[in-house]
């Protein structure tokens, strides 16, 4: 029976960035296990943006400013050593189009002046699009190709054992030859670990029934459109992202419950974007569907120790967040796992332990 130092569950964005950064610290003697197929979960989206300001406010949240300068950094350290285009740089636009949206932009663009070196600035122009209600420019926008960037990170990761499986699986501490060890037992094979990272997007709730987390569906879309845009534009909950040669990565949908038909949802999407000019000559290409996970209360990630479990870790709920917010988590849970020790390393706004211990009850058998 082998067992591993450290087993990492999830191959999607979190699970191979930790795995990345492990195996660049000189950690190798990991295995990392997937229930499907890799990126099966919300980081089969072919693209995404990056930058500091998810959501409605302009104001970054606390520490947002300083995770976008980590991904940034960590992108372009990655991009030296890769062949294929990980991402492109484009300014990225925000608007509005309706006075909530102006005043809720205004306000939060006005309150964060305080901010040092906060990075947008308003825009005059944003030709070929109409004269929006308010408008504001970031510089070092990014659309990440994120398939590209998760082959790479497999690739660079090669000295670490991967496998994917399918089929039910149970988490369960045993005490063998008076070590304690976490076992994963599924239809055909056991595992067994001193230490696991349950790295596993939406699946979390399998483990922990009782975590107040929420998901929403969601859709990104690729499609040809007669426009030249120059930039990648976002209002407070869509965005479009040229791709060249006429073709368009635009998102995102967001509902609850099972997926649309992609006619529904291609409908839902412009209705979002009916401010763009052409839309509705748009060629509609391809459809991709995916959950985001994250808690309820803040929507900020779950990291570090499972309560009362030692040798359990978490790095998941990256909700709509996962390019900013998962570099920062892969550094810090690195960090934690080379010291074999959380103290004072995860923020409180990140960590595991902000979630009081009922909330962290294992289910037996998953
Ligand atoms: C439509 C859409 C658009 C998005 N756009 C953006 C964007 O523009 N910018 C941005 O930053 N983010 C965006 N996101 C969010 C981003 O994709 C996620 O934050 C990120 O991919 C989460 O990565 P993850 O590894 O935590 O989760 P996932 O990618 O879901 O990976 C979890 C993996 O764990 C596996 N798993 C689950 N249970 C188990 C188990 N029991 N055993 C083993 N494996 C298991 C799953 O199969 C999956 O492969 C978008 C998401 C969606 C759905």
């Amino acid at each position: 029976m082998k067992t591993y130092p450290l087993i990492i569950l999830g191959g999607g964005l979190a699970g191979w960035a930790l795995a990345h950064q492990l195996s660049q610290a000189g950690f190798c003697e990991l295995l990392l296990l997937e229930a499907q197929f890799y990126a099966a979960g919300a980081s089969g989206v072919p693209h995404a943006l990056l930058h500091p300001f998810p959501g409605r406010s302009l104001y970054p949240r606390e520490a947002y400013l300083s995770a976008w300068q980590t991904s940034l950094k960590w992108l372009s350290e990655l991009q030296q050593s890769s062949q294929n285009a990980l991402y492109h740089s484009l300014p990225l636009w925000r608007v509005a189009y309706d006075s909530a949206t102006a005043e809720r932009f205004e306000r939060s663009f006005k309150r964060a002046q305080a901010v040092p070196h906060y990075p947008l600035k308003a825009l005059t122009k944003t030709a070929p699009l109409p004269v929006a209600q308010a408008a504001y420019g970031l510089e070092q926008g990014r659309l990440v190709c994120t398939s590209a960037l998760l082959n790479h990170l497999r690739q660079q990761s090669s000295s670490i054992k991967q496998q994917a499986y399918a089929g039910p699986l149970s988490l369960s501490r045993q005490i063998l030859a008076g070590e304690t060890l976490w076992c994963l037992s599924g239809s055909e094979q056991s595992y067994y670990a001193k230490q696991i990272v349950l790295a596993t997007g939406g699946g979390l709730s399998q483990f922990f029934a009782d975590l107040p987390l929420v998901s929403s569906r969601g859709e990104v879309f690729s499609f040809e459109l007669d426009l030249e845009l120059p930039a990648a534009v976002s209002t407070a909950g869509h965005f479009i992202a040229p791709l060249g040669s006429g073709r368009f990565h635009a998102g995102a949908t967001h509902y609850q419950g099972h997926a649309l038909p992609p006619t529904q949802s291609w409908e839902l999407l412009k209705s979002g974007l009916r401010w763009l000019p052409g839309l509705e000559k748009a060629k509609l290409l391809r459809v991709w569907s995916g959950l985001r996970s994250g808690l309820k209360h803040d929507r900020e990630p779950l990291l570090g120790p499972v309560p009362d479990q030692p040798g359990l870790w978490v790095m998941a709920g990256f909700s709509t967040r996962g390019l900013l917010l998962i570099p920062t988590a892969a550094q810090l849970l690195t960090q934690v796992l080379l010291q074999r020790s959380a103290e004072g390393l995860i923020p409180d706004w990140l960590n595991s332990c902000r979630l009081p211990a009922e909330h962290w009850t294992l289910a037996e058998s998953i």
